[in-house]
C-alpha cells in the first residue's frame, strides 16, 4: 500500500466505494459494541473473588488488634499501607489510606487547596484571579473534568513517549506564578501508555517554578499494570527525587486497587512528603471518624506480599494483553503504509491511542457509531473536550470480549480509512 496521499483520485473513488460495502456488511449487523471506558472485564473482575470471604464478622481485627469495624484509624492500617508501599514504592509512613476511589482524593486535594491554600501558598487558591493548570495531551479527561470545574485555566503541554514536553513546561512555569500545578499519569500515561523518563522525572523534581506552590498531581494509577510482565519498568521514587531537588511539597502521589481488585470497590491511597501528609491528618481529623477499614483488611489479607500482588497482576495481563494485541494487529491490518494514522502499542496500562489524519477523528467517532461501535467522543482527551488536530481517539480494549474488540477494531480501521479517502477528495 502506498500512503493515501499519494492516491491518484480514480484509485481514490474506487477505494472509496470498495470501502462503503465493507462498511455497509458491518451496518447491516446491528452491533452494538462498546469501547468508550477503560473498565475490567467481568473476567478480571472474577480474580478477586476471595476477597470478601477473607473478613467475617469474627475475622475483623487488624494485625495490632484493632477492631476494624469501628471508628477510628484516620489513616488507614499498617497492613494496607505496606501493599500501598508494594504498589507504589514509597515508604508507607508516607501514605494515607481513603476508601475506594483515587479520584475522589484528588478532587478532595484541589478542593482544599481551593479553600486553605497549600503550606507555601500566600492565599487559598480560590482567591487567586486566575489560575492555571498544565495539562499533557492527550489526557484522561476526568482530571480534566475536575480542573476545568474548579476554574482552572488548563494549558496544554503535548506528550512524547518519554513524558511530557520538558522544554515547555519549564519556559511556562518559571515564567507564569499563576500557573499552579499540573495532571501527570507518568507510568503508562493515560491514553498512550508511555512511562515518564528518568529524566523527565528528574527535571520536573527539580525545575524552578514561579508559583511557591506549584504541584504536581503524580497520579500512578497504572503503577504496576503490565502486560508483559518480563519487560516491565519503573519511574523512580518521585517523593525522594523532589526533596533531593529541595522541593519536598512538590508532589502528591495517588494510587488505588481499582484496577488490581475490584474497580470502584478497591482501596485508594495519597502519598507526599511529611509536611503534606502531617497536614493532610489534620485535615481529615475533622472531614472523618475514620475511613472504611473492613475493606482495607480484606484488601491487605487478599495481598499480604509482592509475590501475590505480581501473581495478580500477571492474571489481568494474560486476560486482556490479548486484546490489546488484537487492537493492534487489526490497526496494522487496515492502516499500515496509509500514513493516515499512527499509534504507540504500550507495555502495559488500559489505552491505545489512535491518532488520525488531521480533521477526521470526530468524523470516524460518529461513522462508527452508525455502525454500531461505540468509541469515546473524539476530543475526550483534551482540556475542554477539544483536539485542536481533531485526530486522536482513544481506544479501551479491556471491557469488550476478544471477538467484540476484533470487530469494533475492524470497524474503526475502516471508517479512519473512509473518514480519510473522502476528506482526500474533497481537497483534489
Ligand atoms: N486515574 C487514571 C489515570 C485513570 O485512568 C483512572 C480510571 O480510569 C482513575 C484515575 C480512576 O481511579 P480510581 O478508581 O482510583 O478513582
Amino acid at each position: 500500500m502506498k500512503p493515501l496521499a499519494q492516491e491518484d483520485r480514480p484509485t481514490l473513488v474506487q477505494l472509496r466505494s470498495q470501502l462503503m460495502s465493507r462498511y455497509e456488511e458491518y451496518c447491516a449487523l446491528n452491533l452494538s459494541l462498546d469501547m468508550t471506558r477503560g473498565k475490567p472485564c467481568a473476567k478480571q473482575l472474577e480474580i478477586a473473588k476471595n476477597l470478601h470471604g477473607l473478613v467475617d464478622g469474627e475475622n475483623c481485627f487488624s494485625e495490632n488488634k484493632t477492631d476494624c469495624r469501628n471508628y477510628g484509624v484516620p489513616t488507614g492500617i499498617d497492613e494496607c499501607k505496606r501493599l500501598f508501599s508494594m504498589i507504589t514504592g514509597i515508604d508507607a509512613s508516607l501514605i494515607v489510606l481513603g476508601n475506594n476511589a483515587s479520584l475522589s482524593i484528588m478532587y478532595d486535594t484541589l478542593m482544599r487547596a481551593m479553600v486553605f491554600g497549600e503550606i507555601d501558598s500566600d492565599r487559598p487558591w480560590a482567591n487567586e484571579t486566575v489560575r492555571k493548570w498544565l495539562c499533557p495531551v492527550p489526557g484522561y479527561d476526568r482530571h480534566f473534568a475536575i480542573t476545568e470545574a474548579l476554574g482552572f485555566e488548563m494549558i496544554p503541554v503535548a506528550m512524547t513517549p518519554n513524558g511530557p514536553d520538558m522544554d515547555r513546561i519549564e519556559a511556562l512555569v518559571s515564567s507564569d506564578p499563576s500557573i499552579k500545578g499540573m495532571w501527570c499519569v507518568p507510568q503508562y500515561s493515560n491514553p498512550d501508555g508511555f512511562i515518564y523518563a528518568d529524566e523527565v522525572c528528574i527535571r520536573m523534581a527539580s525545575m524552578k517554578t514561579a508559583a511557591k506552590d506549584f504541584r504536581v498531581f503524580w497520579d500512578n494509577a497504572y503503577a504496576i499494570h503490565d502486560l508483559y510482565p518480563e519487560r516491565k519498568r519503573r519511574i523512580p521514587n518521585i517523593l525522594e527525587l523532589s526533596l533531593k531537588a529541595g522541593n519536598p511539597n512538590r508532589f502528591y502521589v495517588y494510587a488505588s486497587t481499582s484496577k488490581i481488585t475490584l474497580a470502584g470497590s478497591g482501596i485508594a491511597c495519597i502519598a507526599a512528603n511529611t509536611d503534606n501528609i502531617n497536614r493532610i491528618k489534620k485535615q481529615l481529623s475533622l472531614r472523618t471518624i475514620g475511613p472504611e477499614k473492613l475493606n482495607q483488611l480484606r484488601h491487605a489479607r487478599y495481598i499480604p506480599d509482592m509475590e501475590t500482588l505480581v501473581g495478580i497482576m500477571e492474571k489481568h495481563a494474560e486476560i486482556i494483553r490479548p486484546k490489546f494485541e488484537a487492537v493492534d494487529t487489526i490497526l496494522r491490518e487496515e492502516l499500515d503504509g496509509l500514513d493516515i494514522a499512527s499509534w504507540y502499542k504500550p507495555d502495559g496500562g488500559y489505552f491505545i491511542s489512535l491518532f488520525l489524519m488531521k480533521g477526521t477523528a470526530g468524523k470516524v467517532v460518529e461513522a462508527a457509531q452508525k455502525a454500531g461501535v461505540l468509541l469515546t467522543p473524539a476530543g475526550a482527551t483534551y482540556p475542554y473536550g477539544k483536539d485542536p488536530d481533531d485526530s486522536n481517539i482513544r481506544i479501551a480494549p479491556t471491557l469488550p470480549s476478544l471477538p467484540d474488540i476484533e470487530v469494533a477494531t475492524r470497524v474503526l480501521g475502516i471508517c479512519a480509512k473512509l473518514v480519510a479517502v473522502e476528506q482526500l477528495l474533497n481537497e483534489h
